[in-house]
């Protein structure tokens, strides 16, 4: 998963080459936050009306869920710590292995 959301986001850069300053993507990061807060409001019937957002879909919450990764990785990514990005995960999963919470 992590190489398709790396692949998306390089062809997002050739498609938009200008768009990736750090606050045109903390912009749609937060943008994106809110369109998934909206979907998990509808799945819980909670905030949206369904009269107005229809039936929560699985495959929209996916859409929302989606531009939080590829804006969250763009940070990263212009910040060149893909690497602290990975060691940071490694650790969290090292530590939770540790303490029995994974095997
Ligand atoms: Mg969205």
């Amino acid at each position: 998963m992590i190489e398709t959301i790396l692949a998306v986001n390089q062809g997002l850069k050739n498609r938009f080459p200008t768009g990736f300053d750090p606050f045109m993507i903390m912009t749609r990061l937060m943008e994106e936050g809110g369109e998934l807060a909206q979907q998990v409001n509808l799945f819980e019937d909670r905030g949206t009306k369904r009269e107005k957002m229809g039936e929560p879909k699985k495959s929209a919450l996916a859409d929302e869920v989606k531009g939080v990764l590829l804006a969250a990785f763009q940070i990263a990514e212009y910040y060149d710590a893909m690497p602290e990005l990975e060691q940071s995960l490694e650790s969290m999963r090292q530590r939770l292995k540790d303490d029995g919470f994974l095997e």
